[in-house]
């Protein structure tokens, strides 16, 4: 048979491997596929371009929000027990610049500041012991196609052409999948309506202070300039992971230097000293329509399965691996591997975190038609649970009277935005329940899409905020 090289190179590659699920990318989302493929007893091979020893580590905010569900394929005990640093997040705090408030919002259950190398070790660790060949320093450059089924991948290993034939390639490559660049979807359903615009850049460090910070429990946001956010999270009363992170709708920021000066205008941070810095970029768009091809699967960012409000993506890559996984395995084992017979794994996304993260998405839109400025005043000018409640429960009536009363005036200048907010909220509901009735076969599909974009036009009626998608 001849496979397509997308860009085929002169040379033939010197080693060629056969296995039956190729996973590409060693992070959450990859690790987690390869466990679930593994433990089911198939021959699993993880390409990660990183070193062993500098694998695993990623930068991140390293926080999960309220109750943990990963699946139960790894020794979740394990996980815990080695990198969860810090497991008493009671509560967020929003540091809101106009008139120096804070709206603070209770969770649920408590959230976890991760130890992230750690994590990531002891997830690689977990998919080798559940039987994963794990290859680092192995480059994945390119797919091989054969009249649009992806067969395997080129690349290179410790500096070496080679490549790998299986028959389904999990991609797990993380945000701006090269993967994707070269493969052909054309005839597929694949979502290629993917632009950097839908993207976020953020560099984090790890940091040591002298003092106890007193939120300890607590996770710290403070908006940015170009509709971002800095943030504080605490591994521990003294070890703080600080990031920040720019929309690439606005103008780059420089995001290294901003984060100095924060640091230099707080007291508290007076003699801290950097254990770490890293930089990478993260989806903030909606979920892809569709992140399925024959013999292809993607997963974690490389699916856009991230909140694109907070930047949180560490269980849906778990999520999307165990299930990317779980479909492959039942693909193999019927000898079929077409876009239909994976259907099952974008169903289940898409009326899961999926409809939840395309409904957030619509503010983050909407956002992009304020400066900061505005939306700051916004919410300095609503009380704090009741924009909580707004965007996401029970909304405005649930305030007593005296607080309506007060609200009103507070907001005096700013209703117009308010009755937008409110749409909006509408239109994201509405959003939410046409996800929730994602096709459950391929034949549906179109005709859904249809609808969802005549959601999209509603919501740029109401509306100023340039077009994402
Ligand atoms: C600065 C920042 C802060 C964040 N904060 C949070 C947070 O607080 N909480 C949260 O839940 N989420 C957060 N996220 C998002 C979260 O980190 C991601 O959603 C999550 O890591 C996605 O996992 P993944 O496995 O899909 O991708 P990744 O973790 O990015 O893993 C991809 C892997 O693929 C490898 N790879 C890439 N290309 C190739 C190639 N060509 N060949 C071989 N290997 C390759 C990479 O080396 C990497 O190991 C943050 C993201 C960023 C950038």
């Amino acid at each position: 048979m001849q496979y397509r090289s997308m860009s085929a190179s002169d040379k033939p590659p010197t080693a060629t491997n056969r296995v039956d699920i190729i996973v590409v990318g060693g992070g959450t989302a990859g690790t987690f596929a390869a466990a679930t493929a593994a433990n089911a007893g198939l021959d699993v091979v993880l390409l990660e371009r990183k070193s062993k020893s500098e694998a695993g580590q990623i930068a991140c905010g390293d926080a999960i929000k309220g109750k943990i569900s990963f699946p139960n394929v790894i020794d979740l005990e394990y996980l815990k027990e080695e990198s969860f640093s810090n497991q008493d997040i009671q509560r967020a705090i929003f540091r809101n610049p106009v008139e120096n408030q804070s709206l603070e919002v209770a969770f649920d259950g408590h959230g976890t500041v991760l130890n992230r190398k750690r994590f990531g070790e002891v997830l690689l660790e977990e998919a080798v012991r559940a039987g994963t060949t794990v290859e680092y320093n192995t480059v994945v450059a390119d797919v091989l196609q054969d009249d649009g089924e992806i067969m395997g991948v080129l690349g290179t290993q410790h500096g070496e052409p080679i490549t790998y034939l299986a028959d389904v390639t999990i991609d797990a490559t993380g945000a701006l999948s090269i993967l994707q660049d070269k493969a052909d979807f054309t005839d597929s359903t694949f979502d290629t309506n993917v632009r950097y615009s839908q993207f976020c850049s953020a560099y984090r460090e790890i940091i040591e202070v002298p003092e106890p910070v007193e939120w300890d429990d607590a996770i710290v946001f403070k908006p940015t300039e170009e509709l971002g956010y800095l943030w504080y999270f605490p591994r521990s009363a003294t070890e703080l992971n600080v990031g920040l992170g720019f929309q690439m709708t606005e103008s780059p920021m420089k995001l290294v230097d901003v984060l100095q000066q924060e640091l230099r205008s707080q007291p508290i941070f007076d003699g801290a000293t950097v254990k770490n810095k890293l930089g990478a970029s993260v989806p903030t768009r909606r979920p892809y329509d569709s992140a399925v091809a024959p013999g292809y699967i993607a997963v974690g960012d490389a699916a856009g399965h991230v909140n694109p409000s907070t930047g949180g993506g560490i269980t849906g890559a778990a999520k999307g691996g165990y299930w990317a996984a779980t479909q492959a395995i039942d693909a193999i084992s019927n000898d079929d591997v077409s876009e239909v017979a994976f259907w099952r794994y974008n169903h289940k996304v898409m009326t899961t975190f999926g409809k939840r993260f395309a409904a957030i998405d619509l503010y983050n839109i909407w956002a992009t038609g304020y400066d900061v400025a505005t939306l700051a005043e916004i919410v300095a000018s609503v009380p704090g649970q009741q924009l909580a409640d707004a965007i996401g429960g029970s909304g405005i009536p649930a305030m007593g009277i005296w607080e309506k009363l007060k609200t009103l005036i507070s907001t005096f200048g700013h209703w117009s935005e308010l009755r937008e907010l409110y749409q909006v909220r509408q239109l994201a509901h509405e959003l939410s329940t046409h996800y929730a009735a994602y096709p459950t076969d391929r034949s549906g599909f179109e005709e859904w899409q249809t609808a969802r974009d005549s959601i999209m036009d509603d919501f740029h009626a109401v509306c100023a905020a340039a077009s994402k998608y």
